[in-house]
């Protein structure tokens, strides 16, 4: 039986614009928002004619975090997200903790989180079943990857290039925690060429093409 897919609404909110997402079922109208980072209004706005039924983080870093508390007493929905660790000292409230390969339903439709650390321990990538979107958060972007703050985390990172983000086919269509989509079949090459270089000793802001 075809199925309508989901709707994939973004807002840009914040100071330093970061996306927020909410995936919406067409049928049941059932929704997820992604990513509460900051002005709830505009938020609140995104989610007009949704059912929302849960809130999901990708993960803690305060940028994506802001609206959280405000979103969850809007919504009252539960919160779900990876147990971590979490940004230092956050004491993260989840209603449901997601770890690689969990499932969680929202109408007709299946997400499945993927646990991709490296740039923050408790980053997760959340696809749809049967869909080509994968919500990405930091985890990589147009340019490259998420930054990291140690050698030891961005190790964690080349290891998650090379097992999972590599590991996705080429039409998968990444949407970012900042900028735009992109596809990752167009990305591959540069992202091989990366991970196949000798980085040793390097953390920080990176580019494919270093
Ligand atoms: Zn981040
Ligand atoms: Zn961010």
């Amino acid at each position: 039986m075809p199925q309508a897919k989901m709707e994939l609404r973004v807002r840009s909110v914040g100071p330093w614009p970061m996306n927020s997402y909410a995936l919406v079922c067409p049928v049941t109208r059932q929704s997820v928002l992604i990513d509460p980072g900051a002005d709830p209004d505009i938020l609140q706005e995104m989610l007009t004619d949704a059912q929302p039924v849960g809130i999901l983080i990708t993960h803690t870093h305060p940028d994506h975090v802001g609206a959280l508390d405000e979103m969850r007493a809007r919504l009252n929905v539960r919160v779900m997200a990876h147990p971590g660790p979490h940004f230092e000292g956050l004491k993260l409230r989840a209603d449901l903790w997601l770890n690689h390969g969990d499932k969680v339903r929202v109408g007709e439709h299946h997400l499945r989180a993927y646990h991709t650390p490296g740039h923050i321990g408790d980053i997760i990538c959340t696809t749809i079943e049967g869909d080509e979107r994968i919500i990405v958060g930091d985890t990589i972007f147009e340019g490259g990857p998420g930054k990291t703050w140690s050698v030891e985390g961005f190790h964690t990172t080349l290891r998650t290039l090379r097992n999972i983000v590599l590991a996705w086919p080429d039409e998968t269509v990444c949407y970012p925690g900042h900028g735009p989509p992109f596809r990752l079949g167009d990305k591959r090459g540069a992202i091989e060429a990366f991970v196949g270089r000798d980085h040793s000793g390097f953390f920080g802001d990176a580019t494919w093409e270093m």
